[in-house]
């Protein structure tokens, strides 16, 4: 054991009696001198119980008094912050009853006259005497200094140089220097000379590694700055820590699945896949290749897969499936393609009963010694007889590929011995379903699974959100496609009153376009504008559009109409006849955007385009470029926030879904994307999958480093009994069962 070095720094190298995070979570706030209940209350409003809650609510930002202007050294335009005393306050109702307040303040030496419009609280806020720090770009109006609608900050104690400001709301009634205060107790209490120091878990090689500083400095630093140097050198540290948990728990987790279950040892150079490859009507892609190679590493360990395909719309997906499923085969077992909707599992269906066609497998109860691979459909629409008999062939292993929808999760679904299962379009189900089809056969062993997903993230999102998976990436689209060229027309995108959709010279000439498409023998969508709220409101809106492009731009034209509430079997037979090409132009909600396939498609037209996603928009636009022929994807909307005119842009400027997804990340922020897996705790409170991209891999480099030279993190209790703070109860108990 070495010598306590008193500073708190490495695993189980500090003295026993330090702070651990856990004990600080166990004192309730309101313990500290000056809560009250009515303190209390807001603290609880701003989910602050506890003295590790209070110590980990973060400054939104800080007020550097060393940058500090007088008012009289300010030139115009100039954005600059200034400590101010408020001289009075008066407001008065302006133009569509909106309020302006009107506020004179002085920084003892000159005055400058704020406004602010609609918010009408500031006269409140802002009253004769008080002091606050104001930021914002000085105007010259009529020789009188002005600024409008400047960020205010109230000023409590001003003694530092670098002064906190927390997050505070109206509701929670709280100032930002009553938290500073609670948390300057807290640091007292906590830390030397008057406390017993906190703990800090971290290992000691971490710390040198990133030059990170120890924790008690860090949590000094962020709320008590003396330099934004230091400020920034704390943010860094604690950025880490939260980062560096999350990732423990995905690599122990992920370790721990691979140390306790036991998977099937798969036939990955058998004849079916021989055949296959020889079969192919077109060469693999290196990236095809390159994924089929790492699943077959992964199939042939008697470690179970867990691995996330991550592909572009068209990135061509389905054979890397394929091939995973017929390596199950190969070795005497059945597989599963699981998608989220009846079109798609049907278009699996025939598309791959069409490429395996010819395929045999072994058959010792058959007089030929062998009998065609047997793939079969399960989904809602499967007749009742139909589903008796695939149900019985599935348990005795004569069906060898099972493709369905969450029909296939149904109790009555049992395989005789699945060793393969693919989900298709994962974001579409719940990491329940997946374990759910997982656990359907009644062999012994656990089945691989692969996931797939034609909606990217970026890699360091990736490691966070799916980081207990592995991750292939087909980037790379088969050869010969047309790129899709996207053009932005700016004009409206739906029905006005008069049901009209008039509105540019820029509009006439699309549909002329699109109509000279057609005559040329190729087909379009048009998908109708997004109602978030209702999709009755959705579909009525649908129908509008369809009557009106029907009647005008579209006038003569085969045109079918396809949304969400129509019964499953007319829109098959929309489909089908699209497919068929007995329609030219398929009007459709949403519902087309995963997966539809007909490659004689080449206009893609969405209406009100802004109001999609970026993530959706690539999603649709992939309906199209399938084929030989040029495709356009025609975006139409006059963008009403600066975010819809970047999502617009970034379709236009891109097509690459990678790079289509940092923008998102960067738009969106990442609780977009967190929120499906956020379990437990929320401990990402500072760290930010954008600004942070860099640390999020430092922080997985260094987990996988950790856990690799002590599994089960038996060395580090330290750092594993902090971890069982964030964690929910099931998955605490599960990684700290090892
Ligand atoms: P996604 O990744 O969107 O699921 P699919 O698997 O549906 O893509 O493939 C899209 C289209 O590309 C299909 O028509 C498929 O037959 C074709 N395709 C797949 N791989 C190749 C390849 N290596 N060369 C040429 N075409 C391919
Ligand atoms: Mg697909």
């Amino acid at each position: 054991m070495p010598e306590e070095n008193g500073d708190g720094r490495g695993s189980g190298a500090g003295p026993q009696n330090l702070i651990t995070l856990a004990e600080l979570d166990a004192i309730p706030v309101d313990k500290l001198t000056g809560v009250g209940d009515k303190k209390s209350k807001g603290l609880a409003k701003a989910e602050v119980h506890s003295l590790f809650d209070l110590l980990t609510f973060y400054p939104r930002r800080y007020l550097d008094r060393t940058k500090e202007r007088r008012i009289d050294e300010m030139t115009e335009d100039e954005e600059a912050s200034v400590l101010v005393t408020v001289v009075k306050s008066t407001s008065r109702r302006i133009r569509g009853g909106k309020v302006m307040v009107n506020i004179t303040v002085t920084d003892g030496n000159s005055n400058l006259a704020l406004t602010f419009f609609n918010q009408a609280w500031r006269e409140r806020q802002l009253s004769a005497g008080r002091e606050a720090m104001i930021f914002g770009k000085i105007k010259y109006f009529r020789g009188q200094r002005q600024m409008a609608n400047p960020v205010v900050d109230l000023v409590g104690d001003k003694t530092g140089k670098i002064i906190p400001v927390y997050p505070q709301s109206e509701k929670s009634k709280l100032q930002s220097w009553d938290i500073a205060g609670f948390v300057a107790e807290t640091l007292r209490r906590t830390l030397p000379p008057k406390g017993r120091g906190l703990q800090d878990p971290l290992p000691m090689w971490i710390l040198d590694e990133h030059d990170f500083i120890n924790r008690e400095a860090a949590l000094r630093g962020i709320h008590a700055p003396d330099s934004m140097g230091e400020a920034m050198a704390a943010r860094k540290r604690l950025v880490f820590d939260e980062l560096f948990r999350m990732q423990l728990a995905l690599v122990l987790r992920k370790r721990m699945l691979e140390a306790t279950e036991v998977g099937l040892e798969h036939l990955v150079d058998g004849p079916l896949i021989a055949r296959f490859r020889e079969a192919l009507p077109f060469p693999l892609t290196g990236a095809q290749t390159r994924t089929i190679d790492e699943i077959f590493v992964d199939l042939a360990r008697p470690i179970p897969m867990h691995r996330l395909l991550q592909g572009d719309v068209g990135s061509g997906k389905t054979l890397v499936a394929v091939a995973a499923m017929l390596a199950s085969v190969d070795g005497g077992h059945q597989a599963a393609l699981m998608a989220p909707t009846e079109v798609l599992a049907e278009q699996h269906f025939s598309g791959i009963r069409a490429l395996l066609g010819d395929l045999h497998v072994p058959d010792p109860s058959n007089l030929m010694g062998e009998r065609p691979l047997k793939v079969e459909l399960l989904s809602n629409r499967t007749s009742t007889a139909d589903r008796r008999r695939i149900l019985s062939e599935l348990l005795l292993g004569q069906v060898d590929i099972m493709i369905g929808t969450h029909a296939l999760i149904e109790d009555k679904v049992r395989f005789d011995s699945l060793g393969v299962v693919v989900i298709d379009e994962q974001h579409r189900f719940g990491v329940e379903q997946r374990a759910a089809l997982r656990d359907k056969t009644d062999g012994e062993l656990i089945p691989d699974v692969l996931v797939m997903t034609a909606t990217p993230i970026p890699r360091t999102a990736a490691m966070t959100v799916y980081g207990d998976l592995d991750v292939s990436v087909l980037d790379e689209l088969p050869p010969g496609r047309t790129p899709i060229v996207t053009r932005w027309v700016q004009a409206p995108g739906s029905l006005d009153e008069s049901g009209s959709l008039d509105g540019a010279d820029e509009l006439e000439s699309m549909w002329q376009e699109i109509r000279s498409e057609i005559a040329n023998g190729r087909q379009a969508y048009v998908v109708c504008p997004l109602i978030d709220e209702s999709e009755k409101l959705e579909v009525a809106s649908a129908e509008e559009t369809f009557d009106r492009l029907r009647a005008v731009e579209l006038e003569g034209l085969r045109v079918g109409l396809l949304h969400g509430r129509m019964h499953s079997n007319d829109k098959d037979e929309t489909m089908t006849r699209f497919r068929d090409q007995k329609l030219d132009v398929l009007v459709a909600t949403t519902v087309i955007e995963v997966g539809v396939d007909v490659p004689n498609s080449t206009v893609m037209v969405i209406l009100d385009a802004d109001r999609f996603g970026i993530a959706q928009l690539h999603q649709l636009r992939g309906r199209v470029g399938r084929g030989e022929h040029a495709s356009t994807c025609w975006l139409v909307a006059e963008a009403t926030t600066p975010d819809g005119e970047s999502r617009l842009e970034a379709l236009v400027a891109s097509t690459d879904g990678f790079e289509l997804a940092e923008v998102d990340l960067d738009l969106r922020g990442e609780g977009t994307i967190l929120g499906e897996r956020q379990k437990g705790r929320n401990d990402l409170k500072l760290a930010s999958l954008r600004r942070d991209r860099t640390v999020v891999a430092d922080a997985r480099r260094a987990a996988i480093e950790l856990i690799d030279s002590d599994p089960g993190l038996a060395n580090s209790p330290d750092l594993m009994s902090e971890l069982g703070l964030f964690l929910d109860e099931t998955e605490a108990e599960f990684l700290m069962k090892g």
